[in-house]
């Protein structure tokens, strides 16, 4: 099995982790291997991806959103709106009026349910553009105004190019990264700008959770890169990486306590308004450590690369 990321055949076993955030039989185990040379932990059966479907149903907890927990529905809501507006800062940041005198053109890979395009449309002058393998609530009204996309997209054929090109925990779905980083040279303007965000495995929280933790995701994630990743991927003849943050947007607590939901072996179709008190009582315990996450590294990194 060679790397994905860097095509070396050499490599070691990393860790087993049985299926995750799915009921049913949990008998089956995975393995993931580290690449000796660029340390992407990659999974060595993956499955086919005709086969992957069984891993997404309708309760799958990402689809049903706020839904999942009943009458804390507008709670959850109100956070999910914070972390997209958080995501719209971030990517706001890179775009200057002088560099970018024109409308933002702006695709999101992977992006599921279009909230993060939403938020963007709302407070930036641009056109979104979203693509996904799967609708999900595409639609509802309030999405009315994005460009959205149904299937593989490296086969998608735009007829202009992007100044940015996002992808929220997605890259560490894609069967071929390689491939995928062609495409966005492809599909950017020069001086286009791609942000990801994957989990990290090199964190605090994968050596505490071990084989619970989420970040694994099994089998949906194919590759969890290292820091060496990066700088494989995009080579420096066609690339510039602005910044790499041991941390992201997403709240490093909600990847644990799903990872802590796992060990308790709670059921994943059922509703969740029962577990939130319990959801907030340990927000409130563990603060103090999650409030380190940009000096401690805990289990999501953001990486934010220029094309030249
Ligand atoms: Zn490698």
């Amino acid at each position: 099995m060679i790397c994905s990321v860097c095509n070396s055949p050499s490599n070691s076993f990393y860790i087993k982790t049985g299926p995750l955030m799915v009921d049913g039989d949990k008998s089956k185990e995975y393995c993931f291997l580290k690449c000796d040379d660029c340390e992407t932990v990659f999974l060595e059966n993956p499955l086919d991806e005709s086969a992957l479907g069984d891993f997404y149903p309708d309760y799958y907890l990402p689809y049903r959103g706020e839904k999942a927990w009943g009458k804390y529905a507008k709670i959850v809501q109100r956070q999910d709106d914070a972390l997209n507006i958080k995501r719209v800062d971030l990517v706001s940041k890179f775009l200057s009026p002088k560099k970018h005198p024109q409308k933002i053109k702006i695709l999101d890979v992977g992006c599921g349910k279009p909230d993060f395009l939403y938020h963007f449309d709302q407070r930036v002058d641009s056109d979104c553009f979203g693509v996904d393998f799967k609708q999900a609530h595409w639609g509802d009204a309030k999405y009315s105004k994005l460009n959205l996309t149904e299937g593989d997209w490296t086969q998608h054929q735009p007829t202009e190019q992007y100044d940015v090109i996002t992808a929220w925990h997605y890259l560490e779905h894609d069967y071929h990264p390689q491939k995928t980083v062609e495409k966005c040279l492809e599909l950017l303007k020069p001086g286009g700008l791609v942000i990801i965000e994957v989990p990290m495995y090199q964190g605090l929280l994968a050596r505490i959770q071990k084989n619970h933790w989420q970040g694994w995701h099994t089998p949906r994630h194919i590759n969890l890169f290292s820091f060496k990743s990066w700088s494989t991927l995009f080579s420096t003849s066609h690339w510039t990486i602005l910044d790499h943050h041991k941390y992201g947007t997403l709240d490093p607590f909600i990847l644990w306590w799903l990872g802590r939901a796992e060990k308790k072996n709670y059921l994943w179709n059922a509703n969740f308004e029962g577990h939130f008190l319990n959801l907030a009582l340990l927000k409130g315990l563990t603060f103090p450590l999650f409030a380190l996450e940009k000096v401690l590294p805990l289990g999501i990194q953001t990486v934010v690369v220029q094309k030249k």
